[in-house]
């Protein structure tokens, strides 16, 4: 199976933009509706991180590291909150891609993420945030963080 994802898509903290709604929005030619869908070109085409890490990194992620990977504080606790935050509500955990791209190489994690995230019906990517395919409109079973039990508003300083 040809990855669906490169590299590039790969944030900082270790998300993989390629199956954030938002990209697949964006990427797939869905146009952008206010409140509803929203584009994004990914974290690192946009040199912006999302997922409130790198703006209060003190080791300036994606900046003068790559990655958290680089970092002798992995797993911080800014990342590890984030990263149980994301297990809960999207069954996605920050700090296992990272240590699998570490382990396995890049190319090996992109092509895991491809085989676990192929859209049943067509064959394009199924969205972490929604289950839902941005290419066929194919809805997989909805993840926990559209129930507002699972809402989860991050701490800001
Ligand atoms: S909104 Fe965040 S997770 Fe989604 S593509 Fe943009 S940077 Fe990546
Ligand atoms: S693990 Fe290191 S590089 Fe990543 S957010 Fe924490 S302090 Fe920053
Ligand atoms: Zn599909």
């Amino acid at each position: 199976m040809e990855p669906k994802f490169t590299a590039e898509l790969i944030g900082p903290c270790g998300m993989n933009c390629g199956l954030c709604k938002a990209y697949l929005a964006y990427s797939r030619g869905v146009p952008a509706q206010k409140g509803k869908v929203s584009h994004c070109s990914g974290c690192r085409a946009r040199n912006k991180n999302c997922a409130f890490v790198k703006r209060d990194c003190p080791r300036k992620v994606g900046k003068s590291l790559y990655s958290c990977s680089e970092c002798p504080d992995v797993p911080c606790e800014r990342l590890v909150k984030l990263d149980e935050h994301y297990q809960i509500r999207y069954g996605v955990s920050f700090v296992e891609n990272l240590k699998m791209i570490k382990e396995k190489g890049m190319d090996a994690f992109l092509k895991s993420q491809t085989e676990r995230y192929c859209c049943p019906s067509c064959g394009d990517v199924v969205s972490v945030h929604d289950g839902k395919c941005y290419k066929c409109s194919y809805q997989g079973p909805k993840p926990k963080s559209l129930d507002p039990k699972y809402r989860w508003v991050p701490n800001r300083k």
